[in-house]
């Protein structure tokens, strides 16, 4: 199993700005044997992407419609991310559960949608502060796990990312990031049987080239999901060869 070090860019590079970083990444990236890199870029500039990186790394959505196709303006289905060469799609990262108020429900019905039309779904979970001072991290966690993964087949990636770390600057300790991953894994062992264990557990929140290996270091943390740090080529290259 490889680990999966994937960026995810959120709302930001214009189509050309996303040319320019893959003609930036494809001068200096050399592949590290046992690391896959992807990246989860704003809908328009897949193609470019698919177009313009390096050979062998992958990228993916940062969302999908739960439905197939019709009638919903402004969606993107699973079926065009497949179509433009998407290998992977984030769904249910905190951002879209406090901002478009996404359910678990619709969570587990997004990742559904993906895994028909052949991409791997990111699902991401993780709790707020207050949760995590309440010392309810892990019930949460697993809770919110467990719904979002409804009727959700085994060929998935879990990206636990606690809200307070995200953008923050803080970032769990890697023991935290363990703690948690270890939890999540004993949980899709009970969902999936022994496939659980070929199913990659990343962290996220404020992983930057000092923090990666630790933190992907510990035995059940397989690679991270980064957001600003993704933003620059240089960055990648030091969390890439950092891993
Ligand atoms: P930061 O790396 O900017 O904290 O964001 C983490 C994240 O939300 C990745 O999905």
């Amino acid at each position: 199993m490889k680990t999966l070090l994937a960026l995810n860019w959120k709302m930001n590079k214009t189509p050309s700005e996303a040319r320019s970083w893959a003609h930036e990444l494809s001068e200096k990236y050399e592949p590290v044997p046992g690391v896959e890199l992807a990246v989860m870029a704003p809908a328009l500039s897949l193609s470019v992407l698919a177009a313009n990186l390096p050979a062998g790394v992958g990228f993916g959505g940062q969302d999908v419609s739960e439905h197939e196709s019709g009638a919903y303006t402004g969606e993107i289905s699973a079926a065009m991310l497949a179509d433009v060469g998407a290998r992977y799609v984030v769904i249910g990262h905190s951002e879209r559960r406090e901002y478009h108020l996404e359910t678990d429900a619709q969570v587990a019905a997004k990742a559904q949608r993906a895994q028909a039309n052949g991409l791997t779904p990111i699902v991401c979970v993780g709790e707020k502060l207050d949760v995590r001072e309440a010392g309810k991290q892990v019930p949460f966690t697993l809770a919110q796990l467990r719904a979002s993964l409804a009727g959700v087949g085994e060929d998935l990636v879990v990206a636990y990312e606690p809200v307070w770390a995200i953008g923050t600057g803080k970032t769990a300790t890697a023991q935290d990031a363990e703690e948690m991953a270890a939890e999540i894994r004993e949980t899709l062992r009970e969902l999936y049987g022994e496939g659980a264990s070929e199913i990659r557990v990343l962290y996220g929140g404020s992983v930057k080239p000092d923090n990666i290996a630790e933190i992907c270091g510990q035995p059940n943390v397989n690679g991270a999901l980064v957001g600003g740090a993704s933003l620059k080529v240089p960055d990648v290259l030091g969390m890439n060869d950092a891993l």
